[in-house]
């Protein structure tokens, strides 16, 4: 910009076409200032009106070159601390700006470009604010990871160092069917790595440590949330549901399967008009004494199992809930696993599965929706710890009460709701560890040791 004394007004214009941001009124605002400089020819003024005609703004390179300017009449000037400083430092002695010192810090006030955020502009990145500051951490990191790891910290450590590798690369494909597949590959990783059973009693190939289970959760969560769910659901509710509800010929049938991956399988609970509401479940498991069989059925639409994990692709089994009917009289819900396709991954008779497709998130996880037309079961196949069907086909339970009965089988819940929050707690962890105040860490910390501490209130309530 030319002559030499209008330099002063660059970091102005500057700041005015840097920032979409400000209105008609504030150009008028300049433009006044302009007007009412007695300092500067008339010639002068409509040089510099030009530059802030709305019509006619400065090219992108005209502002480059602007910032340029400017920031080479500031460099090693450590005195600079205002718009109007740097106003000075560019018009030199071409321009006495003393007389109108107050007037241009007024416009400066008018505009809003006053202060050590508008001068953030013209510092270079060697001589910004954050590369003056140390970045130093006002805790020891240490210490605090010590304490949150707890004696958890060898497992958080492995995982870690598992979803570090190249195969846990991110899927950033928009195709869910290869977003899926991708999620069920690192699943058989894990489990190849004796993760997903960490849960289950050692006599049945697992880890028999709970706790452990609940860490692994929590650090996955630091890679992927599809993924999380897609764990949770084949190690955590398909499994720990026949390990809650079953008995010892279910444990040792299922388990060591469903904790390798060999048998992926859902946790089918909820129907389309069934969801909170679980005691107004309308699937059936009626009991056949002629074969001592149970037959699953869907007897309407609403009643199809809804938004099931592991449904759409993977599972072959599935833990179902369902109403137990033996004679025409209804003994509430009760759990039985059944099969949905074969290892081929072919659908057995009677079963029928949607695709719930895309979501908002979590689209790695295929949902869907099953129902079944009459499917023929073994009676063994009622997961049978809190009530069974005896030799004479009689309900039987040690839990009198039906709604006893149907709160401890909820129990089997009690799990996805402690590693949800540990879950949502991974994620918080992610910011904390690029952040500095020991206020949000302190916070985080408590709300982590009282979910851990819940965790196991919980565990023991349900046990
Ligand atoms: C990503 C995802 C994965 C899932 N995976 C599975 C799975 O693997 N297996 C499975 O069985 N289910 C699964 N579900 C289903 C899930 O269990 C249900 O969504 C859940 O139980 C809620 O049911 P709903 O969606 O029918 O909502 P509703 O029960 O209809 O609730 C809708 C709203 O009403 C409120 N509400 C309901 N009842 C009451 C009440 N009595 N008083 C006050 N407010 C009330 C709820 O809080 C909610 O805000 C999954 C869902 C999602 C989103």
């Amino acid at each position: 910009m030319k002559p030499a004394k209008l330099q002063a007004f660059l970091p102005l214009f500057y700041l005015v076409w840097s920032d979409d941001l400000l209105t008609q009124k504030e150009f008028s605002t300049l433009k006044d200032f302009i007007n009412s400089l007695h300092v500067l020819s008339q010639e002068e003024k409509e040089y510099l009106l030009s530059k802030v005609d709305i019509s006619n703004p400065p090219s992108r390179n005209e502002l480059t070159q602007w910032k340029l300017d400017i920031e080479k009449s500031i460099q090693d000037k450590s005195s600079i601390k205002s718009i109007f400083d740097i106003a000075k430092a560019l018009s030199g002695s071409d321009l006495d700006l003393t007389p109108i010192e107050s007037d241009f810090k007024k416009l400066e006030n008018d505009l809003g470009i006053l202060g050590e955020e508008a001068l953030q502009n013209f510092k270079t990145k060697a001589d910004s604010f954050t590369a003056n500051s140390q970045t130093t951490s006002n805790f020891d990191i240490q210490k605090i990871t010590e304490l949150l790891d707890g004696k958890e910290a060898p497992i958080i450590k492995r995982v870690k160092s598992i979803i570090s590798r190249p195969e846990f690369a991110y899927e950033t494909s928009t195709d869910i069917n290869v977003f899926r597949e991708t999620v069920y590959n690192w699943c058989k990783i894990l489990a190849e790595e004796n993760l997903g059973n960490m849960a289950y009693p050692k006599e049945y190939g697992g880890g028999g440590n709970v706790e452990d289970y609940f860490a692994i959760m929590e650090t996955l969560s630091y890679h992927d949330l599809s993924l999380v769910i897609k764990f949770g659901v084949q190690f955590g509710l398909w499994g720990m549901s026949v390990q809650s509800l079953g008995t010892e010929k279910h444990y040792a049938k299922y388990l060591k399967d469903i904790g390798s991956l060999k048998l992926p399988g859902c946790f089918a609970m909820t129907e389309t008009h069934h969801g909170s509401n679980v005691k107004g479940l309308e699937t059936t498991a009626t009991y056949n004494h002629s074969d001592q069989t149970f037959t699953i059925h869907t007897p309407n639409k609403n009643a199809q199992k809804e938004y099931i994990g592991n449904a759409t692709v993977h599972g072959q089994m599935a833990t179902v809930f369902a109403k137990l009917i033996i004679d025409d009289h209804d003994y509430g819900v009760n759990a039985f696993v059944v099969p949905l396709r074969d290892t081929n991954g072919n659908t057995v008779k009677g079963v029928t599965i949607g695709d719930c497709g895309h979501k908002m998130g979590l689209n790695g996880v295929d949902n869907g929706t099953i129902s079944f037309d009459n499917v023929v079961i073994p009676k063994d196949n009622m997961l049978d710890r809190f009530a069974s069907v005896n030799e004479k086909g009689e309900f039987e339970s040690p839990i009198p009460s039906d709604n006893r009965r149907f709160f401890t089988m909820l129990g089997t819940l009690v799990g996805g709701r402690i590693g949800i929050p540990r879950s949502a707690l991974g994620c918080d962890q992610i910011r904390i560890d690029n952040c500095h105040s020991l206020q949000r860490s302190k916070k985080t910390i408590w709300t982590r040791r009282r979910i851990r501490s819940s965790d196991f209130k919980l565990q023991n309530a349900s046990a």
